[in-house]
């Protein structure tokens, strides 16, 4: 992913200088010197980064930063030409992620421009870790619109729940966990049901029946738990 680094300064000079410099580095760089259209071309070219100058025509930086820090989630670094503004910078007001003072070196300008960036990438990634979490708990198994929740024992298929007697939740949950292997009705017994069960391999078949007739869309035509020929069954997810 090429990263997208806004610049904006109304220093043609300096502009010139930080674009050509943020390209030589790999970045896609896009520049403005106004304020307020900077403002809109920061909506349309959606940065990954905001390099702000303060004092600006049409509305200054300290403006642009804040109304761009309530519409998007982007590191803003400022330019600042006074000492003095330093305290503005950095205040919860404007809430800048980091500044530099001009004139500043084109290398310490990059060196922050990489860490600001790394640093939201590395925040993306745990955010997008715990969506993740979120969305597919480890307890939970999912095959498209079936779900077993392991912790609740409870089985969901399109959204209802299936009311499945403990033996079949079991059996299901066996299945499920070994999904795509082909499973012999003894060692289906042997694991659901026990070595001290007193039954034969036709309980699994009865159990299969009945399990399909719930999860099956056409019980006759089996897509989940599938027969395998002089074998047992196998659980296509
Ligand atoms: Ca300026």
């Amino acid at each position: 992913m090429i990263e997208k680094v806004l610049v904006v300064e109304d220093e043609p000079a300096l502009q010139e200088t930080l674009l050509y410099n943020l390209q030589k580095q790999g970045y896609e760089a896009q520049a403005i010197g106004d304020g307020r259209a900077a403002l809109d071309l920061a909506r349309q070219f959606k940065p990954d980064m905001i390099l702000l100058d303060i004092m600006l025509p049409g509305m200054d930086g300290f403006e642009v930063c804040k109304i761009l820090r309530r519409e998007m989630n982007v590191p803003v670094l400022m330019l600042t030409a006074r000492d003095d503004e330093i305290d503005r910078v950095v205040g919860l007001e404007v809430g800048a992620d980091d500044y530099l003072t001009k004139p500043f070196s084109m290398r310490e300008l990059m060196a922050r421009v990489k860490a600001q960036l790394r640093r939201s990438s590395l925040i993306r990634e745990e955010l997008e870790k715990l969506k993740n979490a979120e969305n597919q708990p480890h307890d939970i198994l999912t095959f498209d619109s079936l779900a077993i929740n392991q912790t609740r024992r409870e089985v969901m298929l399109s959204e209802q729940p299936l009311a499945l007697k403990p033996k079949e939740y079991e059996l299901l949950l066996f299945l499920a966990q070994h999904r795509g292997q082909m499973l012999s009705r003894e060692f289906i017994l042997e694991r659901v049901w026990g070595w001290d069960y007193i039954g034969d391999s036709r309980t699994v078949d009865v159990h299969v029946r009945w399990l399909r007739q719930k999860i099956e869309h056409d019980p006759a035509k089996p897509v989940r738990i599938v027969t395998v020929r002089g074998g047992g069954y196998r659980f296509e997810g």
